[in-house]
């Protein structure tokens, strides 16, 4: 079994033992003194581990994300607290790569796990982390996807859950939250959320999820390793091959930076021997802003978007750890381009959150460039279903037409609102 060692900040490396206790989860204090808060990662022993035993070993197991249990934080697979989430397909998207010019797009379709996003991942490794030592409250801010997994998670270990939320988010989101035993309460704003939060961690000894400080480091750094399985399950999936790029819906960069994390572990153990080009897919580009800085991290300006679960003015020093350490990059792109992206993807039979078609808008706008060509090979990740907010994909589809018991009134429907001939 993998080790957990000890936390290393992501900015400035220094490594902590356990003297932060629960401070740990609000970052580096020493970076957080520079007026840098940045988030801390997990450090495993891996000595002792063999890279053929361990493919070998992965591959015979069930196909839930702890098959790769010695990359994850728990010792055995008896402790952990799972809904089956994760081994999400890869899948082609043909005539996209064709229309242009790219090798393979691929997409990770992560909206088959359990409660219909990737946030599931450190869902079950946060809650896992969270029982093992003690925690008997969870707690999580979040616009819905984040929120509905933890309290998932959260009552499947008998554990209660405060989340809290937005009222502005849609009702499909306030539901889930609940539905799955979330004691859902909303605030006005980001910030707000975050100080009450911070007060049931610090007071109330509540386990944290996400983030809670100000500006955000990102999430609790058990739960973030567990987007480290998405990596290995895209190598797996390509048989043991390393895609060329691979493109994330980005708001605190936890899913960038914990699979960019994954494929440096699997090169440092020798499972394989180069690592992708992480980009981030944003709404109003705060990577792209520190990046075009040399590294600057500062809120931009920011406001109402479709993709409202990636629609951060802030960036974080996950993400950019991520994307300077792969030499990728962060690409912003528009409601718009969004938009058309769903309704391209629904058309190769998935509905994806429009949050989550920013990767596939991302992969159009590197191809236009000639970032990515025909010699590449790219991996989209679509994190959540589209079922959350259908009314944002219902104002660009047609009304519903009502027809009489009438063969001639549905040929005439069927032409004039679908321009198909009987
Ligand atoms: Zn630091």
């Amino acid at each position: 079994m993998g080790r957990i060692i000890g936390l290393k900040c992501v900015r400035c490396g220094k490594i902590y033992g356990t003297e932060l206790g629960p401070k740990a989860f609000e970052g580096c204090p020493v970076c957080a003194q520079e007026g840098q808060p940045a988030n801390l990662s997990t450090v495993y022993d891996y000595s002792g581990l063999n890279a053929d035993d361990l493919v070998r070993a992965f591959s015979q197991r069930p196909r839930t994300m702890w098959r790769y249990i010695e990359m994850l934080p728990a010792d055995n697979v008896d402790e952990v607290v799972s809904l089956h989430e994760g081994c999400t397909p890869l899948m082609r998207l043909h005539k996209l790569e064709e229309e242009y010019g790219i090798g393979r797009l691929y997409i990770k379709d992560e909206s088959r796990n359990p409660t219909g996003s990737f946030k599931d991942r450190l869902a079950s490794c946060a809650v896992t982390r969270g029982l093992k030592t003690g925690a008997r409250v969870i707690t999580v801010s979040s616009t819905g996807n984040h929120g509905s997994s933890t309290a998932a998670y959260a009552t499947r270990a008998d554990l209660d859950c405060i989340v809290f939320t937005m009222d502005s988010v849609p009702l499909m989101m306030k539901v889930l939250m609940q539905v799955y035993g979330g004691k859902l309460v909303a605030c006005k704003n980001g910030p707000d959320r975050w100080k009450l939060m911070a007060w049931g961690v610090r007071e109330k000894g509540w386990y944290p999820l996400g983030n809670y400080v100000n500006p955000p480091v990102g999430s609790n750094p058990y739960g973030v390793d567990g987007y480290k399985s998405m990596a290995l399950e895209i190598c797996e999936d390509l048989g043991w091959k390393v895609p060329d790029v691979v493109i994330q819906p980005t708001a605190y960069g936890d899913g960038l930076y914990g699979m960019w994390k994954g494929f440096a572990e699997m090169k440092q153990l020798g499972i394989i021997d180069s690592t992708p080009r992480m980009y981030a897919a944003e709404v109003f580009g705060p990577l792209c802003n520190a990046l075009a800085k040399g590294g600057k991290l500062e809120p931009v300006a920011a406001g109402p978007s479709v993709a409202f679960s990636i629609a951060s003015p802030f960036g974080t020093h996950q993400a950019l750890r991520a994307l300077v350490d792969s030499r990728g990059g962060a690409i912003s792109v528009s409601d718009e381009e969004i938009l058309a992206v769903q309704e391209r993807l629904g058309k190769h039979g998935l509905y994806a959150e429009a949050s989550s078609c920013a990767s596939v808008a991302a992969a159009i706008r590197l191809a236009k460039k000639g970032v990515i060509g025909k010699s590449d090979t790219v991996v989209a990740v679509i994190t959540a279903t589209g079922q959350r907010d259908p009314w944002v994909t219902q104002s660009r589809l047609p009304a519903v037409p009502v027809v009489e018991p009438d063969p001639d009134h549905l040929s005439d429907v069927l032409k004039t609102t679908y321009g198909f001939v009987v």
